[in-house]
């Protein structure tokens, strides 16, 4: 069974070295005796940004992503296939997407189980589930729909746009009657937000020498919905153009990750001049909603009014190089691990 396993706690930027690859030598395809649960096959892996959050020593205030252990294989979101169960909602053969192990073979305790959910529909690609179809996905639409209350005409922005949850909250908003603007950190990735996701515009904030006149320029009446993906200077430059009573949903601040010291943000008198609504939320709060976002999304797709850009690499031996390419920007889309494809 081969393994991808952090080796120590992380300060500051993550290397591929962090990770190692480790080939246990026997592995036997049955769960041990006595133990419930289920042994899965792993199918495809999903990079996620909070997972450097997890490589730190400190433990995250969300109990279920408390840090990972050195020595042991690194856990994340995945699609797997059912080999054996001893829990009377799985059989062999069911294809399952939830937590899992970055590792070719996973027992899934008792526990864990409760984290998995069935695939039910095959006819659309099964690493869609690492993404538009799981985590990221029901991230955008929770975010999105939930978190900052969108009306026709109003004007959005998104950061990290053209990412795995960005791409969907773009959408969403075109789909809702909005103007939407992204930014992202390549020309390909400018292009891909215009060309493809169907974006009104869309900038290179690493080009822009000013993040508040880059905004101005694009909304010159102000941002009525910022989706916050980035944090640090995005956010300040953000703050100081929300339309009064704007509303700002806190996905994520992925500048932040890496830094031992968060940095200050300074415009936030803004929110009581404008009366700015800001609203920082987690996903795991919102399955309930996870029927209802299929209902919504499968159709969708099938019917191309939604599309979805992901960046697959193949090959657990991969993974190290695939995650930490997250916070320099090397994934163009959702970024998946293929262990195995089948
Ligand atoms: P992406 O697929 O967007 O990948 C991360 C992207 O972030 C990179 O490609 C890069 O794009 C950008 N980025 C990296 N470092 C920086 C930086 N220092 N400054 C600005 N941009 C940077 O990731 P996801 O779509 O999966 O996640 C997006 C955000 O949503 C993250 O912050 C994540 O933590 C958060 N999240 C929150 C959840 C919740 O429950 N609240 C659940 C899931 C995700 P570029 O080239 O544009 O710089």
């Amino acid at each position: 069974n081969k393994q991808v396993i952090l080796r120590a706690y992380v300060t500051g930027f993550p290397k591929e070295s962090d990770m190692q690859l480790n080939t246990t030598s026997t592995i036997t395809l049955k769960l041990p005796q006595g133990s419930t649960g289920l042994l899965v096959k792993n199918l495809y892996l999903s990079c996620d940004p909070y997972i450097r959050t997890r490589m730190t020593k400190q433990q995250s205030d969300t109990p279920s992503f408390g840090a990972f252990t050195p020595g042991s294989p690194i856990t994340g979101y995945g699609v797997a296939k059912v080999l054996e169960s001893r829990d009377e909602r799985f059989k062999q053969g069911d294809l399952v997407w939830g937590f899992t192990g970055w590792e070719e073979y996973s027992v899934i305790n008792a526990t864990q189980i409760e984290s998995l959910f069935k695939i039910k529909n095959t006819d659309v690609p099964l690493s869609y589930y690492t993404g538009i179809l799981g985590m990221p996905g029901l991230t955008a639409y929770a975010g999105f729909y939930e978190v900052c209350s969108p009306k026709k005409g109003e004007r959005v922005y998104i950061s990290a746009a053209s990412g795995a949850v960005g791409q969907l909250v773009g959408q969403f908003a075109k789909l809702s009657g909005c103007y939407v603007v992204g930014s992202a950190g390549t020309k390909e990735k400018v292009d891909l937000l215009k060309n493809k996701f169907g974006f009104d515009e869309a900038f290179n904030y690493k080009e822009e020498p000013n993040l508040d006149a880059a905004l101005k320029r694009y909304f010159p009446e102000g941002i009525d919905i910022y989706f916050e993906n980035v944090g640090g200077k995005m956010l300040d430059a953000v703050l100081l153009n929300m339309r009064f009573r704007g509303r700002i949903a806190v996905c994520g601040m992925i500048s932040q990750y890496n830094l031992e010291k968060p940095e200050g943000v300074h415009n936030l008198m803004s929110l009581i001049y404008k009366e700015v609504r800001i609203q920082g939320f987690g996903v795991h709060n919102y399955y309930h909603l996870y029927e209802k976002f299929l209902e919504t999304v499968l159709p969708a797709i099938k019917e191309g009014k939604i599309t979805y850009v992901e960046d697959v690499v193949e090959g657990l031996e991969c993974a190290p190089s695939a995650l930490i390419g997250l916070y320099t920007g090397r994934n163009v889309g959702k970024q998946v691990v293929v262990v195995s494809r089948e």
